[in-house]
């Protein structure tokens, strides 16, 4: 990043990937001349452009991560593609404009694996985003987040403006949303471990558990937005993954929760439930490219962190 004081603006920074970005730069990633300010939708609501250019001229930022955004499980995404669009489309294209508008010098903004095209060969990469038709279950969520990357490409060869995107697989971690019905697979496993082992009943898990995903812990996806914001150049997203290897089942990552909770009741599958997108598997090439030593915490020990970090943070749990 140049020289001079930098204010780097975080819009969605009281989420799961904005807390453990917070908590990466207070663990002592801050450089001296920068300035992070971590905003929700209680700062500004981001679908309001008023508000979201009044939010902007408070801070003045120079540069500014892009996490907000209408988010949600497999299950939400069903019933809400529509929403997913609409909302997501808007709040992008406000942050994207007003930081032109204002010259902000570097924008990125987060995609995610689950928007590649549904019919693809494996693994994944960077230059398929486009290739065809999303999943149906979250072609709303998909769409939107697409039209980032061509914002992006927009942006920059119109107006030279350096605005890049991310696409990072399953997340995880402290402060995620646990909620049943809205939320991801892993904090849903987690939500319904406790409650199993709490009231002794079975643990449902839901579909098959054949599906396969790439799991990040945010901590390391944190670190890694750190080092894009500071270091990447290209205007062409880059996924930010772990490896092809270290995709699990659902079942596997539901064993992993077991384990974790030391749950011994009885684990069932509610086949009724839809299974989603069968698999997304992502390439990491590019990333290993430019980092070929970052190291990710093992998923084993990243899941546990979490569910201890659920256990002992009642009052923070999202629910
Ligand atoms: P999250 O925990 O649900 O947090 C969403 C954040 O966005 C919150 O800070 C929320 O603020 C803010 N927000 C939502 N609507 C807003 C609005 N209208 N105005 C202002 N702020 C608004 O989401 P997350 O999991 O951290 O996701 C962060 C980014 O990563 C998203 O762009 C998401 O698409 C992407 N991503 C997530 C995953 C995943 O597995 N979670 C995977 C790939 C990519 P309030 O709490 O105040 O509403
Ligand atoms: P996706 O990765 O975008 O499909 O979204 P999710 O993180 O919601 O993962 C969905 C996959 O996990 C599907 O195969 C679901 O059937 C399975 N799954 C199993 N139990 C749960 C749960 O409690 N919550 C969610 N969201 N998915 C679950």
């Amino acid at each position: 990043m140049a020289s001079g004081k930098s204010v780097i603006l975080v819009t969605g920074g009281t989420g799961l990937v904005g807390k453990a970005i917070e908590k990466v730069v207070n663990d002592g990633e801050k450089k001296e001349n920068e300035e992070w300010i971590f905003v929700s939708s209680k700062d500004a609501d981001l679908k309001n452009r008023e508000q979201t250019k009044a939010m902007f001229e408070k801070y003045k930022p120079t540069h500014v991560i892009h996490l907000a955004a209408m988010v949600g499980g497999l299950f939400k995404n069903l019933k809400y593609n529509l929403d997913f669009l609409r909302l997501n489309t808007i709040i992008n294209d406000n942050v994207l404009n007003i930081s032109y508008e204002m010259g902000v010098k570097k924008v990125v903004s987060c995609l995610s694996t689950c928007i590649f095209p549904d019919k693809t060969t494996y693994p994944i990469d960077e230059t398929m985003v486009h290739n065809g038709p999303p999943h149906n279950s979250n072609f709303g969520y998909s769409y939107a987040k697409r039209m980032i990357d061509i914002q992006n490409r927009g942006y920059h060869t119109q107006h030279g403006c350096n605005f890049t995107s991310v696409i990072p697989t399953n997340v995880f971690g402290p402060y995620d949303n646990f909620n049943l019905e809205d939320g991801h697979v892993l904090p849903g496993l987690i939500n319904k471990v406790h409650t199993a082992k709490k009231d002794n009943t079975e643990f449902v898990i839901w579909g098959t558990g054949s599906p396969r995903r790439q799991f990040i812990y945010s901590l390391d996806l944190a670190r890694l937005f750190l080092w894009v914001l500071r270091e990447y150049q290209e205007i062409d997203p880059i996924i930010l993954s772990v490896g092809e290897e270290d995709e699990v089942s659902i079942k596997e990552a539901a064993e992993l929760v077991v384990e974790a909770m030391d749950f011994k009741g009885k684990v069932v599958f509610d086949t009724e439930k839809s299974d989603g997108q069968f698999k997304k598997t992502a390439s990491n090439a590019k990333l290993r490219k430019y980092l070929p030593d970052f190291k990710f915490t093992p998923i084993k020990q990243a899941i546990k962190e979490t569910c201890e970090w659920f256990e002992k943070n009642p009052d923070l749990v999202r629910l």
